[in-house]
């Protein structure tokens, strides 16, 4: 057999794995979940496919970088350009990113931007995000020290909680901005980033309180700082969620 027929076939049993592994509702692949053997057979055919022509490989190095390939945050951004792949996108004024350190140890995920955030493209700049703030420095922290950013990059219509659909389309640029960022610690803020990240149904209380593992990292769940401005007695409790934090990061706590 020719060594394009190999390429072919090797592509083929590829797309046919990953498209069964989808039905069975695995929609992302992180490179240590990719046994050896399978790391293998991608660096052979990347090898293969990269002898070619550049215009004869250009989708079959796409299809591989996709599945497998640490970004950094401005391919991701460049990825996601002028997005129209969900509903959202069509009461937009900014996509919002996320914003912060690209190399920080600690990362925040909300659920979505609000009115505030649309207008300015920027994560957690209304009345929650100024209490979000305020956390960060009461940790000893400044915004620039973390990384924040949501699961939709795009404000839910009337701030509605994101739909299922939009949290999928959408989740895969959060799961690359993580693997770009490798944080220590995740901290979820609320029940719809939590639920998604951890693929749970189990509630916000249940899920609080421990660190849960996420890829190389450790996700915790709190608050949403909306949560707070509700119910001012959600404070204590996310201030000992954030201690937690510090205590992971070997950080000092500040008033202790
Ligand atoms: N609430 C969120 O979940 N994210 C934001 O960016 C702002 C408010």
């Amino acid at each position: 057999m020719s060594r394009d027929n190999d390429i072919k076939e090797t592509i083929e049993e590829l797309k046919s794995y990953f498209k069964q592994q989808k039905e069975l509702g695995i929609e992302y692949y992180y490179l240590n979940q990719l046994n050896e053997a399978m790391i293998e057979e991608k660096e052979n055919l990347v090898k293969s496919v990269a002898e070619k022509e550049p215009s004869e490989n250009t989708h079959q190095m796409n299809l591989l970088d996709s599945a497998t390939k640490k970004m950094t945050l401005e391919e991701i951004s460049d990825e996601i350009g002028d997005c129209t792949r969900c509903k959202l996108h069509e009461g937009r004024t900014n996509i919002v990113f996320g914003e912060g350190n690209a190399n920080a140890r600690l990362v925040f995920v909300g659920e979505g931007p609000g009115r505030d955030e649309d207008e300015q493209g920027k994560p957690f700049v209304g009345r929650a995000g100024k209490l979000l703030t305020k956390i960060i420095h009461a940790m000893g922290l400044q915004r620039t020290d973390v990384f924040i950013c949501n699961v939709v990059k795009c404000r839910p219509p009337d701030n509605r909680n994101p739909e299922a659909d939009e949290m999928t389309t959408c989740g895969q640029f959060l799961t690359k901005q993580l693997i770009s960022i490798e944080p220590e610690v995740i901290v979820c803020l609320g029940s719809i980033a939590s639920k998604y990240l951890l693929n749970s149904k189990a509630s916000l209380g249940s899920l609080r309180g421990k660190f849960h593992p996420y890829m190389n990292s450790k996700l915790l769940v709190t608050y949403h700082p909306a949560a707070l401005l509700r119910n001012p007695n959600y404070k204590k409790p996310l201030w000992e969620d954030m201690k937690l934090v510090l205590e992971e990061l070997e950080l000092p706590i500040p008033g202790d």
